[in-house]
């Protein structure tokens, strides 16, 4: 398989490139040349096999210059039990007998971040001897939350990469700060930033273009590097769960081989869904991509009119993770529906200059023929958390009930019964504070206190990963002003 990027297809990149690269040059997001189809019996054999080798089986498609034996070392590293509280790995629990939840959140860091962050380190670090790359990779990670601890914990003592994660000091949750504060390995720095995410986001994008401070990392021996979600490494090892998913439904019974199934996903970057429709390209019989957003509902509007319009207000949410106005990701599909990177560039550019782009009539015929927008607001978010609580006894974060809200709107809508599988992308243990507000907690506990509460309200125990946050030592304490980003970094590299 060989890589273009999506504003230009001419130059072609192995995919070891790509993931070395993170992005290509041009600005674009290096894009596999063509989707591969899964052969006619793949779903059968599939479905014999664990989680970790339906991993190894689709991956393969995509990475031609690594060996099954290599992927398969990866996926039981990434995915063994010592990470996994699930044997499944990506469980499938079904609420009704058309909705089914796939619950990504069983890995370290108890969100579907580390779904893609587990695997991505083995992924690049082999990629750069391939490469045949001799300096180490230093991964610089902006985050509001959830990727950077799946980044620290994917990529902490694995050889020649450093990694250095940058958070918003007033921007993350208590537990999410804890997350990151404690984090153990010999390879790894947190700091926190005054300012908010997009500080934080907007000074690592000021270093990797830096070109003396890119010119000191090479004297030192590294480079920058990236583990943001557009990378292929990220977005590859998504698709392997939804295939998995659908195995497992007719492993189980729950739908015939070849029944049409519709997904449903909480979005934000536009990479999680964006995997769901590369499953469907695949041959997996997707029907509709429901895709949905919290009160930042730029992607429903863009689903509906055709206009992606950033130039709105920025709503703090209960579901962070989807608080995003710019969906990278979404070029990729973009791409794909219009296979010109000229036309691309074009609303990259508008996006660039204006805030805003309108697509034609031609690749907004194809967007509503695959994908449906809804969204969201917080009322509407803990009413579905209380009433999944209520009807179902299934206990769900906020970010899986926008989906879940999505998918009721739909069905209201269309009439339309075709059974959904619903991802669930965070432990409600996660957002306990929020959970709990939404199951009618007037006083809710501070910081980790809350998982207690949520366990006695509801008889669950929490994550081992959350509730061992207690005994573990803070190891970063560093608050930065984001004009001095860069010497956290080299500090760090001396
Ligand atoms: C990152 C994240 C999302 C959004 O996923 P995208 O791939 O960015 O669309 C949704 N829910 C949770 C819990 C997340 O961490």
């Amino acid at each position: 398989m060989r890589y273009i990027s999506t504003r230009n297809n001419t130059i072609q990149y192995s995919a070891s490139q790509a993931i070395t690269q993170g992005l290509a040059k041009d600005g674009g997001l290096l894009t596999p040349f063509y989707i591969p189809k899964l052969p006619g019996k793949a779903l059968e054999d599939l479905m014999a096999m664990a989680y970790q080798q339906r991993a190894v089986y689709v991956m393969k498609h995509y990475l031609e210059e690594f060996s099954v034996k290599e992927l398969t070392d990866y996926t039981n590293a990434a995915y063994g039990p010592d990470k996994f509280d699930s044997p499944a790995v990506a469980p499938v629990r079904t609420v009704n007998e058309n909705t089914h939840s796939l619950e990504l959140w069983h890995g370290p860091t108890c969100a579907f971040k580390d779904m893609a962050l587990q695997m991505l380190p083995h992924l690049l670090s082999a990629s750069l001897v391939k490469t045949e790359e001799e300096k180490t990779a230093c991964i610089l990670v902006a985050t509001s939350g959830d990727t950077g601890k799946g980044a620290l914990e994917g990529f902490k003592n694995v050889p020649r990469t450093k990694i250095l994660v940058f958070y918003p000091k007033d921007g993350v949750s208590q537990v999410q700060e804890l997350q990151m504060v404690t984090q153990e390995g010999n390879n790894v720095g947190v700091a926190a930033v005054v300012g908010n995410f997009d500080d934080a986001q907007t000074g690592v994008k000021k270093l990797f273009s830096n070109e003396k401070v890119c010119r000191e990392l090479q004297r030192r021996g590294y480079f920058f590097s990236s583990a943001n979600s557009i990378n292929w490494g990220r977005v590859l090892p998504q698709i392997v769960y939804y295939i998995s998913a659908y195995c497992d439904l007719i492993r189980d019974e729950k739908i015939t081989q070849g029944q049409a199934v519709n997904v449903c996903v909480p979005t934000g970057n536009f990479g999680n869904i964006l995997a769901a429709y590369y499953a469907r390209e695949m041959g997996l019989p997707i029907d509709q991509l429901i895709c949905a957003s919290n009160s930042n509902n730029v992607l429903t509007e863009f689903l509906r009119e055709g206009v992606y319009d950033r130039n709105r207000t920025f709503y703090n949410t209960i579901s962070p993770s989807m608080d995003i106005l710019i969906s990278s990701n979404l070029e990729r599909l973009l791409y794909s529906l219009t296979q010109d990177p000229a036309e691309v560039k074009h609303y990259m550019a508008r996006l660039a200059e204006v805030g805003r782009y309108q697509v034609s009539d031609r690749v907004k015929g194809k967007l509503q023929k695959r994908f449906r927008g809804y969204c969201c607001g917080e009322p509407e978010t803990r009413q579905i958390i209380r009433s999944m609580y209520e009807k179902h006894g299934y206990l769900i974060d906020t970010h899986t009930a926008v989906a879940f809200s999505a998918l009721e709107q739909y069905r209201a809508e269309t009439g339309d019964e075709t059974p959904a599988i619903v991802a669930s992308t965070a432990s409600p243990f996660k957002f306990a504070g929020s959970v709990l507000e939404a199951l009618g907690e007037t006083r809710v506990a501070p910081g980790l206190d809350a998982l207690d509460q949520l366990t006695a309200k509801t008889g669950q125990p929490a994550p081992a990963p959350l509730a061992s946050l207690r005994d573990k030592q803070i190891r970063f304490t560093q608050v930065v002003e984001k004009e001095r980003m860069v010497d956290a970094v080299l500090s760090m590299l001396e």
